[in-house]
């Protein structure tokens, strides 16, 4: 892990109907950028708000020499597709992304920043004393363990959006076509180096969470599926499992018929369970197999990057690998 600099650093956040924190995010936020030794850029993308925000962001960003910039979307497209539009007009080298209601303090800026310039290529950040209600707090808590599970690096708390991202790794995030993603999970997806801070965490003070239950779910299931294609995978494993119950159970029906006679299995009516167990678990698991084949389509489908190359290193420019000559070439028309 190679320490790092930075040219440029971008702020990137996401603003839905968020017109009383506004002059506040701004003031604090430049405040804070102002401590960086690296110049800065903020981006703030209007997602579609039906309130002031986009015109507080365009009279930021028009003020002569402003490092902020205003990407206005024409319509509402949810948190991550509008840090997605960020992350697109952004031309620093480190991307930082926040929330717009100051629950995430800009004051934490320069402390990801120094934390990336270690090498990291993703910083995450735990909310210390999460101020959320517990309704809130639960779920996240069972998303983390399963992120943990499934991407194989352990982060302690991916709701939280105060986070550092290396330009390679936004790059990558830029290249997956998907429309439904997670960013956190997504990028540590392509992240090798990671590290986590502890960051202060405030209760929302001005509106409330943009955020319906039906809207969380929906986050919920992004974020499931962009990790892993498990849950249909749990689909065969139960079809399997229920089948050969059913075998099992059946076989020994058979056995205990032969031994005991007719009268102790009742009429046949244990046989007809086992035949019911194994039916239902052989389309269980044929489900499962057309599931196996659906992720893969999937996976096509996102076209993420098979793999980041952090760095080739060639001694000479010219030993490329020439694709060989056919070993028979065919005849030409006048040869032959
Ligand atoms: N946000 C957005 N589009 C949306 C919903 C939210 O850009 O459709 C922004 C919102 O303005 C805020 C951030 O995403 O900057 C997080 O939203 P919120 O605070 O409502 O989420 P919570 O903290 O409740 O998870
Ligand atoms: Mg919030």
């Amino acid at each position: 892990m190679k320490p790092a600099s930075f040219k440029l650093v971008s702020i990137v956040i996401p603003v839905f109907n968020e017109e009383a924190s506004l002059p506040q995010l701004l003031s604090r936020t430049l405040a804070a950028c102002s401590r960086l030794s690296q110049p800065f850029e903020l981006i703030l993308v209007d997602d579609g708000s039906r309130d002031r925000s986009s015109t507080i962001m365009q009279e930021a960003a028009s003020v002569e020499g402003s490092p902020v910039v205003a990407v206005l979307l024409n319509r509402n497209y949810g948190q991550h597709a509008a840090i997605f539009a960020g992350f697109e007009q952004s031309a620093g080298d480190l991307i930082i992304t926040l929330d717009a209601d100051l629950q995430n303090p800009p004051e934490e800026i320069p402390r990801l920043v120094e934390q990336a310039a270690c090498g990291y290529d993703v910083v995450g950040s735990v909310r210390a004393r999460r101020q959320d209600s517990a309704w809130r707090r639960w779920p996240s808590r069972l998303v983390n363990r399963a992120v943990k599970s499934a991407t194989g690096v352990a982060m302690h708390d991916y709701g939280c959006m105060l986070r550092a991202y290396r330009r390679p790794i936004v790059d990558a995030m830029l290249k997956c076509q998907e429309r439904s993603t997670f960013i956190p999970v997504l990028a540590n997806s392509f992240a090798r180096h990671t590290c986590e801070i502890h960051v202060a965490h405030a209760e929302r003070e001005h509106g409330e969470s943009k955020y319906s239950p039906m809207g969380l779910l929906n986050l919920m299931f992004d974020l499931l599926t962009c990790m892993t294609n498990m849950p249909l995978r749990l689909l065969s494993l139960c079809g399997a499992a229920m089948a050969s119950a059913g075998f099992v159970l059946a076989c020994a029906l058979v056995l205990l018929r032969l031994t005991f006679g007719a009268a102790w299995a009742s009429n046949g009516l244990f046989v007809l369970f086992a035949v019911l167990f194994m039916f239902s678990g052989v389309q269980l698991l044929g489900m499962g197999l057309l599931g196996e084949y659906l992720g893969r389509l999937y996976s096509d489908v996102r076209a993420r990057p098979r793999f980041l190359i952090e760095h080739v290193i060639r001694a000479c420019p010219a030993s490329r690998p020439v694709p060989p000559e056919p070993a028979n070439p065919l005849p030409s028309a006048r040869e032959s």
